[in-house]
């Protein structure tokens, strides 16, 4: 198996250290595991990297690649924030890295009424919400940095409809594929609640994201995909990729990506569903 969005203890509101999440993943069955802590950002100092500590994250990873070697394939890569307010910033950054993987995400987005988080799954269903989240992930694209798009349809966790989401993205996806970018289909929705469209109430038992009728349709145009759990604990790597590779291979999907120095190398779905 691939996991190749994984958090350590170095992203604060996670646990484990580098070592501790490369030995559950040995014993969950992953022979290739990228490690994303989240990337320094203006916004937040508590979940995440700070710049002073990416030395050290850098070097644990380095070494465990090392140490590791031919018993399973570890890749240094991190997770960055993106925000139209702060491209500068992620940009510079970006650059002075030798990273092998580079997923961007958006997790905040500053409305009129404030900035609204990711997380906060109660107000993503407005359509100044989704204007402004569709904008950034744009402008994500447009920078070219990244090899990967985090977990884009956890919005669907904000109760509004498949349609209505799609009719957002299929507008960029000529885009993602105009620079190449992998769209990832991240397994930690299927462990989180949402909210019912209907009665505005959580749901716990029906996962909103990775979303199969929308990868279903990114397939069918040829959009590459990489996967991960987003695991934020040792013991949650590898969670539910299994599952989540056979039924992306049942809608169509032959391969999944991970890369190496910035460059995707793809696996055959069979190989992986063995
Ligand atoms: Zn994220
Ligand atoms: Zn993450």
């Amino acid at each position: 198996m691939i996991d190749s969005h994984t958090h350590t203890k170095y992203s604060k509101h996670a646990t484990g250290s580098v070592t501790e999440l490369i030995e559950a993943a040995i014993s969950n069955g992953i022979r290739i595991l990228t490690i994303t802590d989240h990337a320094p950002f203006l916004i937040d100092k508590d979940n995440r990297l700070l710049e002073s500590e990416v030395d050290s994250y850098a070097k644990d990873v380095l070494l465990a690649q090392q140490s590791y070697k031919g018993e399973i394939k570890i890749l240094y890569g991190m997770e960055f924030d993106y925000s139209p307010l702060h491209s500068s910033y992620v940009e510079k950054l970006i650059r002075n890295l030798d990273l092998d993987f580079a997923i961007g995400s958006i997790h905040y987005i500053e409305t009129a009424n404030g900035r609204v988080n990711n997380w906060d799954i109660g107000k993503l269903n407005t359509k100044e919400y989704c204007e402004l989240y569709f904008e950034s992930l744009e402008e994500l694209i447009d920078t070219k940095l990244f090899n990967s798009i985090g977990h884009v349809d956890s919005i669907l966790r904000g109760g509004i409809s498949e349609q209505y989401f799609w009719n957002y993205l299929k507008n960029l996806i000529p885009k993602i594929k105009g620079v190449d970018l992998s769209y990832e289909v991240n397994c930690s929705g299927i462990f989180k609640s949402m909210i019912c469209q209907k009665t505005g109430g959580h749901i716990n038992n029906k996962a909103a994201f990775p979303n199969f009728n929308v990868i279903k349709k990114l397939v069918d145009l040829g959009v590459d995909f990489t996967i991960g759990s987003d695991a934020h604990k040792p013991e949650h790597v590898g969670r539910g990729i299994k599952d989540t590779t056979k039924e992306l291979q049942g809608i169509g999907v032959n391969s999944l990506c991970y890369y190496e120095k910035g460059e995707k190398n793809k696996v055959n779905i069979r190989e992986l569903c063995q």
